[in-house]
């Protein structure tokens, strides 16, 4: 899917987006998209097309049902943005389980996402909230 979506933008850091109202209903215009907030940019690509069948038409039968519940959902100012297909570090820093610190560097506390903790906006925020306690605990802080 990455290298799909990659080929799509011509090889480039941009991500292929379309008006969610024209993904729902399977159209490509070349309207130009509006602003989103994925700083390389965006670009127009008929996401409905290139992805497996079965990823598109389930998409838009969920948005058609999404529709009925909160009511212009599919607006022709939302885009929808592919592909995030990993949501976490595939590495992770190394860490004492005891006091939380980096194995070789002392008062280094590898949390959250980019350490390979976490994989999310929650389970970041708990490893991260582990290690401002254990900075208190190893007295870090006094
Ligand atoms: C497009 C997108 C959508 C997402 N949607 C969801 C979602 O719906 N639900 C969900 O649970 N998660 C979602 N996530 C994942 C979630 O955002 C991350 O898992 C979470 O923010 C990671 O938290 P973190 O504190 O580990 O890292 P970050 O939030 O990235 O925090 C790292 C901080 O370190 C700062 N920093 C970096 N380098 C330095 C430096 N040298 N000096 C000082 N500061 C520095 C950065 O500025 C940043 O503030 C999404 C992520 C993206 C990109």
């Amino acid at each position: 899917m990455e290298q799909l979506a990659f080929a799509q933008v011509g090889n480039s850091v941009q991500a292929p987006a379309l008006r969610l109202i024209d993904f729902v209903e399977g159209r490509f215009s070349r309207l130009a998209l509006p602003k989103g907030s994925y700083h390389p940019g965006l670009l127009c690509s008929p996401l409905h097309g290139w992805r497996p069948d079965h990823f598109g038409q389930r998409l838009q039968k969920g948005f058609i049902a999404f529709n009925k519940k909160m009511r212009d959902y599919p607006s022709n100012e939302a885009i929808i943005v592919g592909v995030e297909s990993r949501t976490s570090s595939p590495v992770r820093i190394p860490r004492n389980p005891e006091t939380s610190t980096h194995l070789q560097i002392t008062n280094l506390y590898p949390c959250g996402e980019g350490a390979g903790y976490a994989g999310g906006n929650v389970s970041s925020a708990m490893d991260e909230q582990r290690a401002a306690e254990s900075i208190v605990a190893n007295k870090v802080i006094r």
